[in-house]
């Protein structure tokens, strides 16, 4: 049974749906705020119809920890915050004895043995702690070192809101990911609720980490020669992922079929297009939301829900065999 999707009284972890793309701009977060504000019946006078999987409350997380902009559309009030730490290493020059076993085990190269000093570079440091493992003379402890922040709060029309946001200098954007993930995400939810994780752009390790987990990944993409070559590097993490994938074609109309050609030959369905119209890009533009700008979206977000359902719930009958 997939995530989120139960029977009435059973309890199951939310049904986790991550929106992605190769690259930036293709309206990665224009689609991931109006399935949220598509899945929040509060927010419209016509409900949608009486089914389990349409009542679900969204939660969503603003995985972009580089450049969050989602509160930019859904308006968030944050409530909570919590600081992101990792540990650093920090060396006790009076134990050390400069044998280099640290430096050694350090795949990131975040610490040296120059001469009788052993330095450490929090930059480079992805707190894994081996080397305070290794050391012979227990010479090292570790500090908690700050490097963003974890804010949530509830967003337009009753949404749940949560978002990270990484330190300007700071290079590690996964550790604020996985811990925005651990706090804001229930784990389990009889109500069954929905999470939308907003991804990074590209295909790098934020962006796995954002993804990983996930119970269906949503692919935004454009029609061009660019958003077919990010699309297929996309659609390869979530191959090795082994999560289960569609695709919303934005700005449709632009550009030639080469993304509808590699949709059909690699088996991900087209699940919503998304047309090139101006009137959208400037109320994008302004911080409107799709759903905004066309209240008829709605309904095609809702369907889309439906059928990602559908199609979770046969991925995960022929994987259960
Ligand atoms: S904690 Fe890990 S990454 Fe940081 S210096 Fe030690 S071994 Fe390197
Ligand atoms: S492993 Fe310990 S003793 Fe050896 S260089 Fe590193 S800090 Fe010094």
């Amino acid at each position: 049974m997939a995530a989120g999707v139960a029977g009435s009284g059973v309890v199951t972890p939310p049904l986790r749906i991550a929106v992605a793309s190769g690259k930036g701009g293709t309206g990665k977060t224009t689609v991931a705020t109006s399935l949220a504000l598509s899945l929040q019946t509060s927010a419209v006078s016509e409900r949608p119809p009486q089914s389990e999987e349409a009542f679900l409350p969204p939660i969503y997380l603003d995985c972009d920890v580089e450049a969050p902009n989602a509160h930019l559309f859904l308006a968030p009030t944050f409530e909570r915050r919590q600081d992101v730490t990792i540990l650093i290493p920090q060396v006790d020059s009076a134990r050390c004895t400069a044998c280099g076993m640290c430096a050694e085990v350090c795949q990131y190269h975040a610490i040296a043995v120059l001469g009788k000093r052993t330095l450490v570079f929090p930059q480079l440091c992805h707190g894994c702690g081996s080397c305070t493992l290794v050391c012979p003379e227990s010479a090292i402890s570790e500090e908690p070192n700050v490097i963003g922040i974890l804010e949530a709060g509830t967003a337009a029309h009753g949404i749940s809101f949560a978002r990270g946001v990484l330190d300007v200098g700071e290079p590690m954007a996964t550790p604020v990911i996985r811990q925005l993930k651990k706090w804001a995400i229930p784990a389990d939810d009889s109500a069954g609720s929905v999470v939308i994780l907003d991804a990074p752009p590209g295909t790098s390790c934020p962006v796995v980490e954002t993804v990983r987990g996930a119970d269906y990944l949503l692919l935004v993409t454009e029609p061009t020669p660019f958003g077919l070559h990010d699309l297929r590097l996309a659609a390869e993490v979530a191959a090795e992922l082994g999560i289960p994938a569609g695709v919303v074609v934005n700005r449709d109309g632009i550009g030639d079929t080469g993304v509808d050609a590699f949709c059909a030959a690699a088996g991900l369905p087209i699940l919503l297009r998304i047309p090139f119209e101006r009137i959208i890009a400037e109320g994008i533009a302004q911080g409107r939301t799709l759903v905004d700008i066309h209240p008829e979206y709605r309904a095609l977000f809702r369907a889309m829900f439906q059928q990602i359902t559908t199609l979770m719930r046969q991925h995960n009958a022929r994987h259960a065999t």
